[in-house]
């Protein structure tokens, strides 16, 4: 997949497309690494509150020039400017730490794809937070992320070896991977045959009080639904999160919820069970942001759709920038009450 070693020209980058967030950055550090592409982008993260790399880009930046020995210039902390010419990707033992409760798993997110494609197999291990607001906590990686990436030909596997909380951090993933030749589309019209449900209030130092009370709201809510508490050791913590796991024959799907203090508890599970109750009513295969974390290997197996109830903003700009790099392009339409989003080559 990735070029030899003619140089590509550089592509130059709006990082306030969009929604303008860090996703821009991310999925153009993975493309460029797959592509050797090279890139400068202007304008990091530019509609959001606090501009420019926090600590979960800069650390993605690192992760990629690490795997493939990319020149960097402007990688600073603040920085909404950067230049990024990669090398060959190396497969290897790489440890990445954000250094504060910056999302490691969006971090693991930018280099996973490299690593496929890489010369020889990789161990990488991230820290920092697992189970962030606005990133895919671990288990969402593990549980629904995965499952379709290795049907898809990846070859890895995922272990979350500690938790990590806002504001604390201190978690760990790790990933193992095998370079794999190519990925295979895959087609998901529909989610399959309902399979179950099931919750899981984790608390980190938290009173296992909060985890009950939030088993029997949801218990109250939803039926059917199987809760289990996952209890951690108060070092993991302080922390508190409600998951909500439905599976169909062909997808799994998990939604989160986050604990805070003076948040009661059954806000969170009404939280989590809101969203899971949007999207099993949606009848679409896949929800939210999962559909925006399908894009990418998709358009890498040059082929593939999925339905999703709406298509959000965030997908666009995802999309956007994909096409920029690879040469497919996105279908969006409307289908039945849903969005059909396919892969055209
Ligand atoms: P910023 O935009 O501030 O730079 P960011 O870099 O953390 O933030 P975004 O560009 O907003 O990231 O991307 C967040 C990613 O996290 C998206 O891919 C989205 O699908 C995913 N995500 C957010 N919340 C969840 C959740 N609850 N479950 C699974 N994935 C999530």
């Amino acid at each position: 997949m990735q070029s030899k070693k003619h140089a590509a020209p550089w592509l130059d980058l709006d990082g306030a497309q969009g929604e303008g967030g860090g996703q821009v950055l991310r999925s153009a550090l993975t493309l460029s690494m797959i592509t050797g592409t090279p890139f400068r982008i202007e304008g990091i993260r530019a509609n959001r509150s606090k501009p420019g790399l926090l600590r979960q880009h800069l650390t993605a930046v690192q992760a990629a020039a690490a795997i493939c020995g990319a020149q960097v210039s402007g990688a600073e902390p603040g920085s909404q400017r950067l230049s990024f010419a990669p090398g060959p990707i190396r497969g290897g033992d790489y440890r990445f730490a954000v250094g504060t409760a910056g999302s490691c798993t969006l971090v693991l997110q930018t280099v996973l794809p490299a690593l496929w494609f890489a010369d020889g197999p990789s161990t990488i291990s991230v820290s920092g937070g697992t189970h962030n607001r606005a990133a895919p906590p671990a288990d969402f990686l593990l549980r629904a992320w995965q499952p379709l990436v290795s049907e898809m030909g990846a070859l890895q596997t995922l272990e979350l070896v500690r938790h990590g909380f806002y504001p604390a951090g201190g978690g760990e993933v790790v990933a193992s991977v095998s370079p794999c030749a190519l990925l295979q589309p895959i087609a998901l019209d529909e989610r399959g045959q309902y399979v179950g449900l099931k919750a899981e209030a984790v608390v980190a130092g938290v009173p296992g009080s909060v985890a009950r009370r939030e088993l029997e709201r949801l218990r109250a809510q939803i039926a059917d639904v199987d809760g289990a508490i996952r209890e951690l050791p108060s070092r993991e913590g302080p922390g508190n999160a409600v998951l909500i796991e439905v599976r169909h024959a062909r997808v799994t799907e998990l939604f989160t919820a986050f604990g805070e203090r003076g948040l009661p508890a059954e806000i969170v599970a009404d939280q989590a069970a809101k969203q899971a109750r949007h999207y099993i009513e949606s009848g679409a295969a896949v929800g939210e942001y999962l559909a925006d974390q399908l894009l990418l290997p998709m358009a890498l197996a040059g082929g593939g759709r999925f339905t999703c109830a709406s298509a959000s903003s965030h997908l666009h700009t995802n999309i956007t920038v994909i096409e920029k790099f690879l040469p497919i392009e996105f279908d969006v339409e409307p289908f039945a009450n849903r969005v059909s989003v396919s892969v055209v080559v």
